[in-house]
């Protein structure tokens, strides 16, 4: 069984060799990483190793650690987008957190007559995102298993459904978005592992990976003051 260079380039472009998801520990600037598959049924977890830590290869079964993501690498940022852009969905301006929730590994997902295909982004869509951001967008509900808080300048939010749980917490926030959240009373959550969030996005870039079915996106309620984690102290 082998995942078809279809797939191999899909995730040649998705991840990306942070830290060894073994030890933890980052690469070094050309080190090559294996690529470890670890299948269970229809579903199969790909991720990236130190040649040295790990054998790289296909894999039946889930196997600890590789899964506890305790090595994960994410990253997110906060912004602001225009009204101007959301023509038809919005006419206010769109307070939104970007994540790209896995660098070094990704979800995989078998169908018939398709073969394995990235699932990472999909994954999201079963704990209650959308794949057609504009529906997110345009709608005032929040989605249930999402939450944001904000604290000093920084915003966490959460995703939890069943057993899965994702919190991205402390990204800094800029005053005037974070009063846009607390007037709205919510945040858009764009879950993308196309966008590179470290680098800088231009608005129609989001705008158009919202509406593209490659971003699952969801409404996170704000959680009143005082709410959820203890205060940091100082
Ligand atoms: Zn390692």
């Amino acid at each position: 069984m082998n995942l078809g260079e279809h797939t191999l380039s899909a995730l040649r472009v998705q991840l990306r060799a942070v830290d060894c998801q073994t030890c933890g520990r980052p690469f070094l600037r050309w080190q090559r990483p294996a690529l470890a598959v670890y299948t269970d049924g229809e579903y199969a977890d790909a991720s990236l190793h130190h040649v040295g830590c790990h054998r790289p290869g296909w894999h039946e079964g889930w196997i600890e650690p590789v899964l506890d993501r305790q090595h994960l690498s994410w990253r997110a940022g906060t912004f602001v987008l225009p009204a101007r852009l959301m023509l038809g969905l919005s006419s206010d301006d769109i307070p939104f957190f970007l994540v790209n929730p896995a660098f070094e590994a990704a979800l995989l997902h078998h169908r018939d007559g398709r073969g394995w295909q990235v699932w990472t982004v999909q994954f999201f869509k079963e704990l209650g995102l959308d794949l057609r951001g504009s529906t997110a967008l345009s709608s005032a509900g929040p989605t249930p298993t999402l939450a944001a808080s904000i604290e000093d300048h920084r915003i966490s939010v959460t995703v939890r459904s069943g057993e899965a749980h994702h919190h991205w917490p402390n990204i800094p926030i800029f005053p005037e978005t974070a009063r846009l959240v607390r007037a709205r009373g919510s945040i858009v959550v764009g879950v993308t592992t196309r966008l590179d969030v470290c680098q800088r996005l231009s608005h129609p870039e989001i705008a158009a990976g919202a509406t593209s079915g490659s971003m699952a996106v969801g409404v996170a309620a704000l959680a009143p003051k005082g709410k959820g984690r203890r205060r940091r102290k100082h």
